[in-house]
């Protein structure tokens, strides 16, 4: 028998195999002792020796994603953090980027590379794991598959400006007022220089009513067209004329828009709104307009203006038609350069509206990808890379968005949650949520992903353990909550930044129930001793010290195994 001096009775000891026992006694915050129950035996009855042994813990600064779970909770119980822990989700040594040299000049001819472009010679190639690849490698900036909706037969007119109308005559649609202007051109209200700022107005109409719109001005400009054809002096250039671009239309709605969802299920697996190997399938919630489709409508000269998708994810663009579209397209690994444009001339790179002057982008020695998406063709936006495009003809869109799992997709959709952090905007995508639900659920064969993963994982756990710690010693209570199906990750009301685990929970109005989440830091911005707060935990810390433990890397041939035993 033994007993655990200040702790919990552990039951009774009922001879263990092993010859030690070790008890863990909690003493306060950090410290604690260990003793070694030694089993002896001196004239035939058995009894113990009882001593205090060295506690054997790995420092925190060396442990790595080899070790245990146990062994990193142990870890960060030794450490005394005074303030706020604060580390990277990310280690630099398990970087994937590619590495493209930006100091050497690039020939002028050649700062305008020809854009990657597939011709599919039968359906079948679009299944091939090839293609994915192509479209995924990180060198490979942006990709287009031309023909795709006819190698697929899909029946894009389900898309159609008269179908739409058809389906959902009264469906919102929000409207950006612009001035057009050639695709490589933005002049500064003036008329007196090129600039990159290109703010519009916003506004909202309905489909019927953007039907019309679009619909009319096709019309005007045949009308223009024919008198130009027979009045030729009568020929006006088509610039600085208004036009209305219908945005974001939002098409998640499954009854509402059930034909065309269905037609979009016979893309590739890897190009669906929704595929098991989609991180955006594993947020377990609507993020609409990424793990949603969403409708655009357009006129010449309609512009999105430049961009990186939200948390550096993929994007399939379908063009529609009837007109075209012409795109501009930058890889990743010069964004910071054109968000030092951004920067001198006044206007947020990820908040605010922008069309980058190809000049400026030429001399900087950043290659752009420029081409023309007709309709049927689709456009895949690898990670992160910077793009921007303006219709040509009247045309209509579909676009999603895709977080295929591979290193450098995690990798740069980490970079840009943490980069958000900094410029105090919303991740959309809550990446240490979608990280812990994909360790729950994927089996990773790729071992750069594995450990990028991992890496996150440990650092997620770090962060939790660490202020867990410092809250009990304050004295604080931790209230567990387990998480309910279905139940949103959660943002701090005051800085959009992401809350895991440990949520800091305020009573806005005691009558009407509502609690607002925040962050630590928010929390006690507004009550340093914690008092008017309430701390509830969603996951159990062992819960998860289990997913973390359980995932682990596994080898291709087992995950084939698996499958096909699952046949047998
Ligand atoms: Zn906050």
């Amino acid at each position: 028998m033994f007993f655990c001096p200040g702790g919990s009775a552990p039951g009774k000891f009922k001879g263990s195999r092993s010859f030690q026992v070790l008890c863990s006694l909690s003493l306060g915050m950090s410290k604690e002792v260990k003793i070694l129950l030694v089993r002896v035996k001196s004239d035939g009855r058995q009894t113990y020796n009882i001593s205090e042994v060295e506690e054997q813990r790995i420092p925190l600064s060396t442990i790595s994603i080899r070790n245990t779970a146990s062994e990193l909770i142990k870890a960060c119980k030794g450490v005394w953090v005074k303030g706020k822990f604060k580390e990277s989700y990310l280690l630099p040594a398990f970087s994937v980027k590619p590495n493209i040299e930006v100091h050497i000049p690039i020939p002028r001819d050649k700062l305008n590379p020809p854009t990657p472009s597939i011709y599919l010679e039968s359906k079948r190639d679009a299944f091939s794991p090839v293609l994915l690849q192509f479209c995924t490698d990180p060198k490979n900036a942006v990709t287009v598959i031309r023909g795709l909706a006819g190698s697929l037969r899909l029946n894009l007119g389900l898309f159609s400006t008269k179908s739409l109308v058809e389906a959902n005559s009264d469906h919102a649609v929000e409207v950006r007022t612009q001035v057009q202007q050639p695709a490589d051109e933005n002049w500064d209200l003036k008329g007196s220089s090129q600039t990159w700022p290109c703010e519009s107005s916003r506004s909202h109409t309905t489909i019927a009513k953007y039907a019309q719109y679009q619909a009319s001005s096709f019309q005007e400009s045949l009308e223009v067209c024919i008198s130009c054809f027979f009045f030729p002096s009568s020929e006006q250039k088509p610039v600085g004329k208004v036009i209305k671009f219908g945005t974001n239309i939002d098409l998640s709605d499954p009854k509402r828009w059930k034909p065309q969802l269905q037609e979009l299920l016979k893309l590739p697996a890897f190009m669906r709104v929704e595929s098991s190997n989609n991180m955006l399938s594993h947020v377990g919630h609507t993020i609409l307009g990424m793990n949603t489709v969403q409708l655009y409508m357009k006129v010449p000269g309609s512009r999105t203006p430049g961009h990186q998708e939200n948390n550096n994810f993929c994007s399939v663009n379908i063009n529609i038609g009837p007109g075209d579209c012409e795109w501009f397209a930058v890889h990743e690994n010069y964004w910071e350069a054109i968000n030092r444009f951004c920067e001198k001339h006044g206007v947020d790179y990820l908040t605010g509206s922008w069309w980058p002057v190809l000049e400026d982008l030429y001399s900087s020695n950043i290659p752009v990808y420029r081409f023309i998406q007709r309709p049927g063709d689709l456009v895949w936006i690898n990670a992160g890379t910077v793009h921007w495009v303006q219709a040509v003809g009247w045309c209509n869109n579909i676009a999603w968005n895709v977080g295929p799992l591979n290193s450098y997709q995690y990798q740069l959709a980490l970079e840009r949650f943490e980069w958000n952090e900094v410029k105090k905007v919303k991740s959309i995508v809550p990446m240490i949520h979608v990280s812990w639900n994909v360790a729950r659920t994927i089996k990773i064969t790729d071992p750069d992903t594995y450990k990028l993963i991992k890496h996150c994982l440990m650092q997620s756990i770090k962060h939790i353990q660490i202020l867990r710690d410092q809250l009990v010693a304050s004295g604080k209570k931790i209230s567990y909550q387990s998480r309910v199906k279905d139940e949103p990750a959660y943002y701090c009301n005051e800085c959009d930044l992401e809350v895991f685990n440990l949520l800091f929970v305020t009573s806005e109005s005691s009558s009407k129930k509502s609690y607002v989440v925040h962050c630590e830091d928010c929390a006690r911005r507004k009550s340093p001793a914690l008092t008017a707060v309430v701390v509830l935990e969603q996951y159990r810390i062992e819960e998860l010290m289990r997913t973390y433990d359980n995932f682990t890397l596994v080898s291709v041939m087992l995950q084939m195994f698996t499958k096909a035993s699952r046949f047998l």
